[in-house]
């Protein structure tokens, strides 16, 4: 005896060999055909599946089924409700990189005073020139501070 696909079997009726369900809802995956059965009809499935390249099929038979269930779960909005709170999602992360950009920018500010830019555009005193080290001010300084100081 032949073995039924799931819609055929559902069905009461032989699976023909060249059954357009059968690699989709092969035995053992009744809850998977019901769901989409239940939504848009078997014969409107297998019309649709006709009209999609075979490479497609996997894909037409996933984003139905997907489809399905989202509409399953939310009568009302189906799958739109699902693209609702991954927009949410989406706007919350985007003000999250918002706030993180702010708060680096200002970590950064901090990070590098604008008194160390024109310390360094003048060369530092040598080592024995006692004449142009002044007494408390010599070397690099870093928010005020003489650096190397107590
Ligand atoms: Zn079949």
């Amino acid at each position: 005896m032949a073995c039924r696909c799931a819609a055929c079997k559902y069905h009461h009726r032989k699976c023909p060999p060249d059954c357009i369900l059968a690699p989709h809802f092969p035995i053992g995956t009744t809850e998977r055909f019901l769901t989409v059965h239940s939504v848009f009809g078997s014969a409107n499935v297998a019309r649709l599946l006709a009209e999609v390249p075979p490479p497609l099929r996997g894909d037409a038979i996933t984003t139905l089924l997907f489809e399905a269930e989202a509409l399953l779960n939310n009568g009302t909005k189906g799958p739109i409700a699902y693209i609702e709170s991954l927009q949410m999602e989406l706007r919350s992360l985007q003000t999250q990189i918002i706030a993180a950009n702010l708060e680096l920018n200002m970590l950064r500010s901090r990070a590098t005073p604008p008194s160390v830019a024109p310390a360094c555009s003048t060369p530092p005193p040598s080592p024995g020139d006692s004449s142009s080290v002044i007494e408390g001010s010599g070397g690099m300084e870093l928010n005020g501070k003489p650096v190397g100081s107590p």
